[in-house]
């Protein structure tokens, strides 16, 4: 204790005013951790957004019956690590290297002990001391078996460390009026905060990683500018956020990785250190754009979201994004009355003025009918790539309608302990897009037109999928009822093209005839897939799988249409008819106006879907699109 008093006393810098009486006592090092303890119980100077002077009126309304439960597991060394996996039990004398599963995520999300947090608002909601005093015991314990060095590896991540470095100035707030929490506590905890911005400042990771890397960083130096080396750590923190939201955040606002999840993650991981910096007289140090773009990828979450508040989940979305909480809060600190609307199903704010959205430096398009639940919506994804958490999907949609997401996309099941898994579902051909022999595409993305209008919103994008072989999707969302997709396979190269297409889980009705495949929900929306015949055409059933949540996948119906390619041959093209519906199955018919050859940029259709019958085209060389 005394040693470590004495290591803590080197790192502050004594001659801040309030600190005289810590100084004083310098070489009684014991009474010398008393008074910084009293120092920081009675300092008012530094504001976090859990503010102690709530802890009594916070009784009784801090935590959910799920908190309770990981706090009270907790205290018997019960921990829930990565959600999707049982707690386990890690020993009367807790050992931090085990890891009960084959997956890393375990043993890293063990080391972020969100445990701790549900112990912290267990705290506040009970009064009862057994969580702070059990806190303080983990706490040192976690301190004196987990010393940075090449043993301890799987404790010191970068982004593990990030993340305690933000969550623990949390549960500083909480537990620090508790009378359990000692000097030898807050001599523990201090050295080893700077143990963690000391280790994070010395460079960040890339992506995602960095943002919560530079944030503990931040987090703990501003919370505690005592430390001679605080301001350092700010700034060098600080100038990562402001030069990664210029490079991770795309013009049209999303995130360089190209997934809802992370992107709504890095919506917080940008925002929580300029927040803490703002309640601390510190907004200087964030230049006004960095506002703006924080604004802009809000947006995304409104232009992106599906009617019922949920999201597509592309790339690495491990559970749909609350959009309306986000945007809730949001539409609060820039005052965006379309926000407000989105955030609550309409009943407050003003509605978005547009139900289709171009985002296209990331190339992500919405269409949607309306901003209610009960509205069809799609989103397609055809943008830039690869990264670690974005999968080679260009071309691939989710369809909504009246509250069920009818064409899900597969999800990510898991990161690591399955690469098989893992592998089979970033595969091209798990999704709504088309493919070549089964292989992965490339990314190539480009944007060949967009025309959105009142009965008509006509994309066009293409993606350059196979040496030789280019993907060109047309999606024509007709009188906001119903898709025509034309998908085109333009290039000399040959072999089978496969147009793949999978639905929610559920009984899938085959009619190999016409060709068509639906779902058949008995209760609200269902989705029926027709495709034009062509007599080298073949309609296929393959497997199909979903992950809604980590860890976790279930089969759902999947299938595909197939044209064998000769490499003679300039294009090959299908052409789809997606029709959402309630009730009864909608009669259809489509037809080509005249024969335009595949790959002419000019296509001209008649389609029937129940009461509707339309004339619709689209020129791509005079960038035009009509509906009769
Ligand atoms: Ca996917």
């Amino acid at each position: 204790m005394e040693d470590s008093t004495n290591t803590l006393l080197k790192r502050l810098d004594l001659n801040r005013p309030g600190l005289e009486k810590v100084k004083a006592s310098a070489d009684n090092p014991a009474k010398a951790a008393k008074e910084l303890l009293a120092y920081y119980r009675a300092r008012k100077s530094v504001k976090h957004p859990v503010n102690r002077a709530d802890r009594k009126k916070s009784r009784s309304k801090y935590a959910i019956a799920r908190d309770i439960k990981i706090a009270n597991d907790a205290l018997k060394h019960v921990f829930i690590t990565q959600s999707s996996y049982p707690p386990h039990f890690v020993g009367k004398d807790i050992d931090w290297s085990t890891n009960p599963v084959p997956d890393h995520e375990w043993i890293w999300q063990l080391h972020r002990m969100y445990f701790w947090d549900a112990m912290a608002r267990a705290y506040w909601h009970t009064g009862d001391e057994k969580y702070a005093s059990e806190w303080f015991a983990q706490l040192q314990d976690w301190v004196h078996k987990n010393p940075r060095d090449d043993k301890h590896k799987f404790a010191w991540r970068r982004i593990e460390a990030g993340i305690r470095g933000h969550a623990w100035m949390g549960l500083y707030q909480r537990f620090l009026d508790s009378p359990s929490f000692t000097p030898e506590v807050l001599v523990a905890f201090l050295n080893s905060c700077h143990d963690h911005a000391s280790f994070l400042v010395e460079r960040f990771t890339p992506e995602n990683h960095g943002l919560m890397e530079a944030e503990g960083a931040a987090f703990i130096a501003i919370m505690f500018p005592e430390f001679k080396d605080a301001k350092k750590w700010r700034d060098k923190s600080i100038r990562h956020l402001n030069a990664e939201i210029k490079k991770q955040v795309r013009p049209d606002g999303h995130q360089v990785e190209q997934t809802l999840g992370y992107h709504a993650g890095c919506i917080r991981w940008f925002a929580q250190t300029w927040e803490l910096a703002k309640m601390n007289g510190l907004e200087k140090a964030f230049g006004s754009e960095y506002a703006n773009r924080l604004e802009k990828m809000c947006e995304v979450l409104m232009k992106l979201g599906l009617p019922d508040g949920s999201s597509a989940q592309f790339g690495d979305t491990t559970s749909p994004v609350r959009v309306r909480s986000v945007l809730t809060k949001w539409a609060g600190v820039f005052g965006r009355r379309d926000f407000l609307y989105v955030a609550t199903a309409g009943k407050e704010g003003t509605k978005p003025k547009q139900t289709a959205y171009a985002l296209t430096d990331s190339g992500f398009y919405s269409m949607r009918s309306g901003w209610d639940e009960k509205a069809v919506c799609l989103i397609l994804k055809c943008g830039p790539g690869p990264f670690w958490h974005c999968q080679p999907d260009n071309g691939t949609f989710e369809l909504y309608a009246a509250g069920r997401r009818l064409m899900p996309d597969s999800g990510t099941y898991i990161y690591h302990g399955d690469p098989a898994g893992r592998k089979w579902f970033k595969q091209t051909r798990v999704h709504q897009t088309l493919t070549l022999d089964g292989k992965n595409s490339d990314y190539k993305p480009a944007l060949r037109l967009w025309k959105p209008g009142k009965n008509l919103d006509v994309l066009v994008v293409e993606n350059g999928s196979y040496k030789n072989l280019t993907h060109r999707r047309a999606v024509l969302f007709v009188k906001k009822k119903f898709f025509v997709l034309v998908d085109e396979a333009i290039g000399k190269a040959g072999g089978d093209v496969d147009l793949h297409f999978q639905l929610a889980p559920s009984q899938a009705v085959f009619d190999r005839a016409l060709p068509s495949v639906r779902t058949d929900f008995k209760k609200g929306s269902n989705v029926l897939i027709r495709s034009l015949a062509q007599k080298a055409m073949v309609l296929r059933k393959e497997n199909g799988q979903v992950s809604f949540k980590y860890g976790q996948k279930q089969p759902r119906p999947a299938f595909r249409f197939r044209i064998n390619k000769t490499s003679g041959t300039p294009a090959v093209r299908f052409v789809t008819l997606v029709v959402p519906y309630e009730g009864k199955v909608p009669e259809t018919k489509i037809s080509l106006v005249g024969s335009p050859a595949p790959g002419a940029g000019r296509i001209e259709l008649d389609v029937t879907v129940g009461a509707v019958t339309a004339r619709i085209g689209y020129d791509l060389k005079n960038k035009k699109a009509w509906i009769r």
